[in-house]
């Protein structure tokens, strides 16, 4: 098995592929480190995957894989997390915006044992400052209250895991942007991050418009949620099914009791009647979503999946 893993997504990257893995290559001579790499190519329509074959035809250990269109960044780097076979995994964008001299240092860190993911920070940023870097400041302070993992830079592409990190997170949609937080409910905890050097994109333009603010933000609400209750959909929707259908029920007793009991008449023109109301409905129909939502993760195939960190004396 090779010390490191170190994954590429790219889509339509042509320019900027054979000089970051020349620049790769050099690194890992310099150091002597055994290591793949593994590009994937995102749908690239341009003569990415050319240069993909031409850069394997000289290095054995570059390695591909091709989806036939465009799933998105969390697509590749899943693909690329299944096929990893380095003691560390390093992801890294294929722009040459994140530099592979940073490697031997990220390396040295995560070696020590003390951390199973260290993030790259890009303390000073070459990209525009109202489209990228202030969007960036809001979207890191949002997820760190959320989630609870702080970092300046969650969603830098230059990341070193250790092996069985990547191992127990899968990524689809946006979540790319959150492996940190989604490591985290897989249990590992110790996440660090380090300032690197970034630079300006060399060629081409960049692969994510407005609509990321949407998509991201919404795929952190679904990580939360199915994080906290996605085992146990009972225990939001049960609960405060019930307290509101309690409520109602309170309050349609109240005005049952006050009708009856103290001739008191005109409940329809009472704001509290209609409240009781939607209290009842709301309540059964929340209680109804909880149910539903048990019946289905009850008969989800990964119901009793858990990642295991060790067994002794058992396969
Ligand atoms: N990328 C990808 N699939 C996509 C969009 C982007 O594989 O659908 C790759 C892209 O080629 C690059 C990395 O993800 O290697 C980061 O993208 P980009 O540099 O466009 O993002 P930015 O730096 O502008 O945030
Ligand atoms: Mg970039």
């Amino acid at each position: 098995m090779p010390e490191l893993s170190i994954i590429i997504p790219f889509l339509n990257e042509e320019e900027s592929l054979p000089e970051l893995v020349a620049w790769i290559e050099r690194v890992m001579i310099a150091n002597h480190f055994s290591y793949e790499v593994i590009m994937i190519d995102d749908g690239s329509v341009d003569e990415s995957w050319q240069q993909v074959l031409q850069l394997r035809e000289k290095n054995p250990l570059i390695k591909g894989i091709k989806f036939q269109r465009n799933y998105g960044k969390s697509a590749a780097l899943n693909e690329g997390f299944k096929a990893a076979q380095g003691d560390y995994v390093i992801t890294m964008d294929a722009d040459l915006q994140d530099s592979p001299d940073e490697i031997p240092s990220l390396y040295e860190m995560i070696r020590e044992g003390k951390y199973d993911i260290i993030s790259g920070w890009k303390k000073k940023r070459f990209d525009n400052a109202l489209t990228k870097n202030l969007p960036s400041k809001l979207y890191n302070y949002v997820t760190g209250k959320m989630s609870g993992v702080k970092l300046h830079d969650m969603n830098c592409g230059l990341k070193i895991y250790r092996n069985k990190v990547i191992k127990s997170v899968e990524v689809y949609g946006e979540m790319h942007r959150y492996i940190p937080v989604l490591a985290k409910w897989a249990g590992f905890k110790k996440i660090s991050e380090k300032p690197v050097i970034h630079q300006a994109r060399k060629y081409g333009v960049s692969k994510f418009g407005w609509e990321r603010f949407v998509n991201g933000f919404l795929d952190l609400a679904s990580i939360m949620f199915v994080g906290k209750y996605g085992k146990k959909p009972m225990h939001i929707f049960g609960f405060w099914g019930s307290i509101v259908f309690l409520l109602g029920f309170a309050i349609g007793a109240y005005l049952t009791i006050a009708k009856f009991a103290f001739q008191q008449y005109k409940m329809t023109e009472r704001p509290i009647f209609y409240l009781g109301i939607v209290c009842v409905i709301l309540g059964t129909q929340l209680f109804l979503a909880g149910f539903i939502g048990e019946l289905i993760s009850r008969n989800a195939a990964d119901r009793n999946h858990y990642h295991i960190d060790e067994k002794l004396g058992l396969a």
